[in-house]
């Protein structure tokens, strides 16, 4: 059990715009020796950043295959971090982790001078598993460990694992709202709704079922309309062109994972997740977030209309990697 208070904390919580202001603006001048690094005011340092332990975290993963004492973290944040970092040593969570990448790095986004600072700049950001989650990496090759990522978000943290394509950062959870636009899951920010934390966060009770045209399909796949929908043993859905080889034939086997998700190959060629309802390559694609069930149909005439499609939908992001 924990005493920490998230619902407060998540009320709390800046929005990405708001941060400056929330956690504090600071002068800075540009490091002379490391590009796209800066040197901030070390009275705004002094007064505003902690030292976090973490050897109370005794599954804390290592640096450079090195325990790690100590973080430097914003004040605002460190006490949500202890708490989060708590629940997943207690689940059994931090061990799934590799390595930690960090967390206070004063710097423009992407190390590019004339960008806007990270949030790495107010410590209120931290990296793991660089190495198989690195920036670009898209969603469906991120290898961090998704109940893991389901912790943090539940705890009120905003995973860069879910901007889309090129934004994409499978490494970085950092303290804010989710950026608008961006894909937010059912469990986010679920810690402040739930007067007890919550039981453990798998396997989730729910069977999805997938709808193709009205009809359920099994696992296996189903082509309609030009477009590949792909329904794993574990439940998740894949989305994607056809090739133009496949049969269209119905896929008749049984689902006996509790998987939710839905992964669609956009038109960079990348796979993305995906959530709501949207039209995608002329059909209309219908996530229902109570019941996961999943519909695909052809988009009516108004439906395409009205609705923007969704592999046009612009990637609205405010890269802050
Ligand atoms: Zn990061």
């Amino acid at each position: 059990m924990t005493s920490f208070d998230f619902a407060a904390a998540i009320q709390a919580r800046p929005s990405d715009a708001d941060l400056p202001i929330a956690l504090g603006r600071f002068s800075y001048r540009e490091s002379p020796t490391q590009r796209g690094a800066v040197i901030p005011d070390p009275a705004w340092a002094g007064t505003h950043l902690v030292q976090v332990n973490l050897t109370q975290f005794p599954d804390f993963p290592t640096s450079s295959g090195r325990r790690v004492q100590h973080l430097t973290m914003h004040r605002q944040v460190a006490p949500v971090f202890i708490a989060t970092m708590q629940l997943a040593q207690q689940r059994g969570l931090l061990k799934t982790l590799h390595e930690y990448n960090g967390c206070y790095v004063a710097r423009h986004m992407g190390w590019t001078p004339g960008r806007p600072l990270s949030v790495h700049s107010w410590a209120a950001a931290v990296d793991f598993d660089a190495a198989t989650n690195g920036y670009g990496v898209p969603f469906g090759r991120m290898q961090i460990n998704k109940d893991f990522v389901r912790l943090m978000e539940e705890c009120g943290w905003t995973w860069g694992g879910r901007w889309t394509s090129s934004y994409a950062d499978g490494m970085h959870f950092q303290w804010s709202d989710p950026l608008p636009g961006t894909v937010v899951p059912t469990w986010q920010d679920a810690m402040a709704k739930t007067a007890t934390p919550l039981k453990p966060v798998s396997p989730t009770p729910i069977k999805r079922r997938v709808f193709v045209n009205g009809q359920p399909v099994g696992v296996g796949r189903t082509v309609t309309d030009g477009v590949a929908v792909l329904l794993s043993k574990d439940g998740s859905a894949w989305l994607q062109p056809a090739d133009g080889h496949e049969a269209a034939v119905a896929a008749t086997g049984a689902v006996d994972g509790n998987s939710t998700r839905v992964t669609l190959l956009d038109q960079a060629d990348v796979w993305v997740p995906f959530s709501g309802r949207a039209i995608y390559r002329g059909l209309m694609v219908n996530l229902n977030p109570t019941t996961y069930d999943l519909h695909v149909r052809p988009a009516t005439a108004e439906e395409r209309a009205s609705s923007g499609s969704w592999s046009n939908l612009p990637h609205v992001l405010i890269g802050l990697q």
